[in-house]
C-alpha cells in the first residue's frame, strides 16, 4: 500500500487525536466506565493504532496513543497496549475492508448482551436501514485470542457485534462509521427497553419491511437479507450457520413476523395490498417519500459530521 492510502501511518497524529475524540464521546456517553472499552484505527498493512490499557477513555492525549502490528505486537508508544485489541486485529484480518474499531460497554445494548436476548429487527426504520440484524457472539473470557475469535463466525454481513455477558464491538471505513453503530445500537435498545416497560413493541408487516429494504438498497447499503435466499423477512437469522445452526432465541420479546424473504415472492394479500396503493398513489406512496428525504438528510448529516 502506498503511503496516501494509509495516511502518515503510526505518526499520524490527526488519527491519534480522532482516537482521544472518539474516546470522549465513548465516556461522556456512558459507554465506558472507569478504563473500560478500547478503540483502534488501521493505519498500514501491518500496523494499527490503538488505546493503552488501564486509561480512562475519557482522557487519553495523542500522546498516549499505542501502536502494534497486526499480531499484537506493540510497536511504538509509551503505554502498554490493550489487551483487547486482539478482537479488534482479528476482525482487521478477517475485513480486509475495516479501518476501524470500537469497543465498549453501552450499557442498553450491554442489557440484552447479559439477558442473552438476540435484538428484534422490523421495529425502527432508521435501525433497519442502517444496521440489519445484530448477532449475539458467545461468551468467552475477555482478552485472549480464544475471546477475539467469538465473533469470527458472525463478521460477514454485519459491522455490529453484541458480545454475550460482556459488551459491543463496531467496526467501518473509519473511527466515526465504526463509532456510530455503536451510538445507533445503544440507543435502539434503550428505546426497546422502554418500549417494553409500556408494554408492546410494533413490528412491521410485510409491506412495511419490504420497503424498508428496497430502500436500503437504492441507498446502497448492504444487508445479508439481498443475498439469502431462505433468510427471513425480519432477521431470525442471516447467521445460523454463526450460531451452529442453534440461534438464541427470543424470551423478553414476542418473536418477529414469519413472512417470505426479501429475495422470495410477497404474500399475496401483501402484494394485492401494494398494488392498490400504488393504484391509489399513481406510483408511488407519500410515507415512502417522506421516508426516503428523512433517511437522506441523516446520511448526509452524518457524512458531513
Ligand atoms: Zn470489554
Amino acid at each position: 500500500m502506498t503511503e496516501t492510502q494509509w495516511g502518515r501511518g503510526i505518526h499520524d497524529r490527526a488519527l491519534k487525536e480522532e482516537i482521544c475524540e472518539i474516546g470522549r464521546r465513548v465516556y461522556n456517553k456512558g459507554f465506558a466506565a472507569a478504563n473500560d472499552g478500547n478503540i483502534s484505527i488501521r493505519v498500514g498493512e501491518n500496523e494499527v493504532l490503538c488505546s493503552p490499557t488501564m486509561i480512562c477513555k475519557g482522557f487519553m492525549e495523542p500522546e498516549d496513543i499505542c501502536a502494534v502490528d497486526l499480531d499484537g505486537n506493540q510497536i511504538a508508544g509509551r503505554r502498554k497496549r490493550t489487551s483487547e485489541v486482539l478482537l479488534h486485529l482479528t476482525i482487521m484480518k478477517q475485513r480486509p475492508d475495516v479501518r476501524a474499531v470500537v469497543h465498549c460497554h453501552p450499557p442498553h445494548a450491554t442489557a440484552f448482551a447479559v439477558a442473552g436476548e438476540p435484538i428484534p429487527q422490523c421495529v425502527l426504520p432508521e435501525v433497519e436501514v442502517f444496521m440489519g440484524e445484530v448477532p449475539l457472539a458467545p461468551y468467552e473470557t475477555p482478552g485472549g485470542q480464544s475471546f477475539a475469535d467469538t465473533v469470527i463466525p458472525f463478521l460477514e454481513g454485519t459491522n455490529t457485534i453484541i458480545l454475550a455477558s460482556h459488551g459491543t464491538v463496531s467496526f467501518g471505513k473509519d473511527l466515526v462509521d465504526a463509532y456510530w453503530k455503536t451510538e445507533i445500537l445503544d440507543a435502539y435498545c434503550r428505546i426497546l427497553l422502554l418500549a417494553k416497560q409500556l408494554g408492546n413493541v410494533n413490528y412491521f408487516d410485510e409491506r412495511e419491511a419490504r420497503e424498508l429494504l428496497e430502500l436500503k438498497q437504492k441507498l446502497g447499503f448492504d444487508d445479508p437479507r439481498f443475498h439469502k435466499p431462505d433468510c427471513d423477512l425480519c432477521g431470525n437469522t442471516s447467521f445460523v450457520e454463526g450460531y451452529g445452526g442453534q440461534p438464541p432465541t427470543q424470551k423478553a420479546f414476542a418473536p418477529a413476523p414469519s413472512f417470505p424473504g426479501y429475495l422470495q415472492q410477497a404474500s399475496t394479500s401483501t402484494a394485492a395490498a401494494a398494488t392498490t396503493a400504488a393504484t391509489a398513489a399513481a406510483g408511488s406512496s407519500a410515507p415512502s417519500e417522506d421516508l426516503v428525504s428523512a433517511i437522506t438528510d441523516q446520511v448526509m448529516s452524518a457524512l458531513s459530521e
